[in-house]
């Protein structure tokens, strides 16, 4: 017997989050129909609402409820320090670290000229712009360890240049608990040459 139109579409839906293949989506979907009314509406009312409730700050582009969020609000004792990273998630990545205390500016993308997303897609005026209105001093890119991440990386560090910024990167090396047999040597080469001081 074949599923009911509507139960396919509810797996079909839930195909769309990442990492969920059809046997996750049809877990998800029977554990769905075994929910009363209220709970299924309750959650659907939640996705539904969340284009209005959830916004993008107007200064950092990090996720909010309001217009400005926690850290860019009048009166937010952060330092003026900048950290770029690529995605509003990586914000509350680093924020968990509990080792930073300045603000942060999401580019929402990375260069990739393969997927044609150029300067233009991560809008770097309004980064320039932030920089001198915030009287920003030192910039931390924190971007992936990827073509892109790099890419993105060399891009900024040009741009950065006559501004006089004291610019630095995430470092990059051995992934904590690892050992040299598990770590390829291209990892090996970046965190020889990137080494700190013992
Ligand atoms: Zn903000």
């Amino acid at each position: 017997m074949k599923y009911p139109l509507h139960l396919l579409k509810l797996i079909d839906s839930l195909k769309r989050l990442p990492g969920v293949g059809t046997k996750s989506a049809e877990r998800f979907a029977f554990e769905m129909i075994s929910w009363d009314r209220s709970k299924l509406i309750e959650v659907a009312h939640i996705i539904q609402t969340t284009p209005d409730q959830l916004k993008h700050c107007h200064e950092c582009g990090s996720l909010t409820d309001a217009t400005l969020c926690t850290l860019c609000k009048p009166g937010s004792s952060r330092d003026n320090t900048l950290c770029i990273v690529a995605m509003q998630r990586d914000v509350f990545a680093i924020e968990a670290t509990h080792g930073y205390s300045g603000l942060y500016h999401v580019l929402g993308a990375l260069l990739s000229p393969l997927e044609n997303i150029g300067p233009d897609q991560i809008d770097i005026e309004r980064l320039k712009r932030r920089i001198a209105e915030r009287q920003i001093r030192e910039v931390i890119i924190a971007l992936d360890s990827t073509l892109e991440g790099d890419t993105t990386s060399l891009y900024l560090k040009e741009i950065f240049e006559p501004l006089k910024l004291n610019v630095s990167r995430l470092a990059f090396g051995l992934p904590m608990g690892s050992s040299f047999d598990y770590v390829d040597g291209g990892t090996l080469a970046r965190a020889l040459s990137a080494r700190a001081t013992y």
